[in-house]
């Protein structure tokens, strides 16, 4: 289904699943929208002009005021381990408007976040504080330009209504744009709620969705777990490798596109220790950085669970086929960081002994308490002076044991360099930094955070004007905290 026209081209292809996947919402206006923030750029791709994205019937539209045509508004169900504990959720604040078909004729999600409440509220109001929006539109898009599968934000609108939490906030609503938000949850949800034509009917859908290529293979659901153990692998490498935490790893924020979603207490690592957590509410640390992929394969085996009765008619079978495939993700992992990590480090000819190196480099790191971004940027630009670590004698013979190894490669030194820098991101978004650009536009200042997000949108270009945002924040002893934002 190709489309040649702009504007609003919007299939429902969810709707026509069993009732009880989702459940139609009415509009659930708000008092006074107004349009904060556009993504142009990311409209285009959609097949959206966004200069018609900023005429007021289209804000009303993304501050869920009314529908466009043909648009139905639709909550999806879905349960989740949420610290380990199952329950049933769904969309308690977020609804989906419908699959935008692009020019290109591939079809994506548009949902709006903080629109109100749903059957599946709960206590909760359905809305979503500014601050914590803001904090998803420009982390989601800052991941999206490191090259990390992302949700997509494409507007922010400010509702003129106040939320209520420890104190009355600002009220805003994000559109956000993902390949789909089909989680592992949805598939729990089929499994534990569901028939088991239920469960097949989501399976199908997701492997006709996502993975078209598989449809004939011999076994599609065993495939689909497959594909879905290699994209969680690659997706969970990927946040490591830039420090990435997503801070709150329960299974109803997994999707099974392999795109990063749920942006809620997630944050860079400044300092490098596998065992930094900033989410407040995660006590045990349970999803600290360098649990990141034994949580991976805990929230895979869980969604391994629900197939089993797809996998095969006999369950011992079907679970020997499942363990079978979760075997491999560690390894994948494992394979898809130590890639990374020696484009990282410039070892583009790879041998036996390179993860010694990378080992002890992150020990000499953690030990010495050194920033985990800028000791990469440190080693592309070859400029040491910023770093305090290169005081040290322990770093200072690794690092004479590192130049002999890549210059020990069959590849000029300019070559290594411009790899290295093309895999360790100059700026990330720090946390200090992020607070501050959150803080202004809170007060009605949106200066700062679009200044730091065009910044971002070039994380690899190493350019001067990046340079206040590579720098390190004050020395402070109290440690950083991140919130849910509910
Ligand atoms: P999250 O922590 O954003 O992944 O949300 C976990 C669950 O709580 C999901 O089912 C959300 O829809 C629901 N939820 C979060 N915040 C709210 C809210 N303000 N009102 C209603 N439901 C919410
Ligand atoms: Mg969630």
């Amino acid at each position: 289904m190709k489309s040649k026209k702009l504007g609003w081209n919007l299939d429902n292809s969810y709707s026509r699943l069993s009732d009880i996947f989702y459940r139609l919402v009415e509009v659930n206006p708000v008092s006074s929208p107004k349009l904060r923030l556009l993504n142009e750029s990311l409209s285009w791709e959609l097949g959206l002009d966004p200069d018609e994205l900023k005429k007021e019937e289209n804000i009303e539209i993304l501050a869920g005021n009314r529908k466009a045509e043909g648009m139905s508004l639709l909550a999806q169900a879905y349960g989740g381990h949420q610290f380990g504990h199952f329950t049933m959720l769904g969309d308690g604040r977020a609804l989906l408007l419908g699959e935008q078909i692009r020019p290109d004729g591939s079809r994506v999600d548009i949902q709006l976040k903080g629109s109100g409440r749903t059957p599946y509220s709960r206590g909760g109001d359905g809305r979503a504080a500014l601050g914590p929006m803001l904090r998803e539109y420009l982390i989601s898009e800052a991941m999206h330009y490191l090259g990390i599968p992302s949700s997509r934000s494409l507007a922010l609108v400010e509702t003129g209504d106040k939320v209520y939490r420890e104190k009355p906030l600002k009220g805003a609503i994000l559109t956000r744009v993902s390949a789909s938000h089909i989680r592992f949850g949805t598939f729990q949800y089929a499994s534990a709620w569901g028939s088991l034509d239920d469960l097949k009917e989501l399976s199908d859908y997701s492997i006709e969705r996502h993975f078209g290529e598989i449809q004939n293979d011999a076994n599609p659901y065993l495939s689909l777990l497959e594909r879905v153990i290699d994209l969680q692998a690659s997706l969970i490498a990927r946040w490591k490798l830039v420090g990435f935490i997503h801070g709150v790893m329960n299974t109803d924020n997994m999707t099974i596109s392999g795109e990063t979603i749920d942006y809620g207490p997630c944050a860079f690592m400044d300092i490098y220790d596998p065992a930094t957590v900033f989410s407040s509410i995660d006590r045990q640390g349970r999803y600290s950085y360098g649990n990141q992929s034994s949580i991976g394969e805990w929230n895979l085996t869980r969604f391994a669970e629900t197939l089993l009765p797809l996998l095969d008619e006999d369950r011992d079978r079907a679970i020997e086929i499942a363990k079978e495939a979760l075997n491999r993700f560690e390894p994948l992992c494992r394979s898809y960081w130590l890639s990374g990590m020696r484009r990282k480090l410039g070892l583009i000819e790879a041998r036996e002994d390179d993860l010694d190196l990378i080992d002890e480099l992150l020990t000499i790191m953690k030990e010495k308490t050194a920033d985990y971004t800028n000791v990469f940027v440190a080693l592309s630009l070859d400029e040491f002076d910023l770093l305090e670590l290169f005081d040290s004698k322990d770093f200072k013979a690794w690092h004479g044991r590192w130049k002999d190894r890549t210059q020990s490669q069959d590849l000029s030194m300019d070559k290594i360099k411009s790899i290295m820098k093309e895999n360790n991101p100059y700026i990330i978004p720090r946390n200090y930094k992020v607070e501050e650009v959150l803080e202004a536009a809170v007060d009605g200042d949106y200066g700062p955070f679009n200044d730091f997000l065009k910044e971002l949108k070039n994380p690899y270009g190493y350019e001067k004007s990046q340079e206040k945002y590579a720098k390190l924040p004050p020395k402070s002893n109290k440690a950083y905290r991140t919130f849910c934002g509910t």
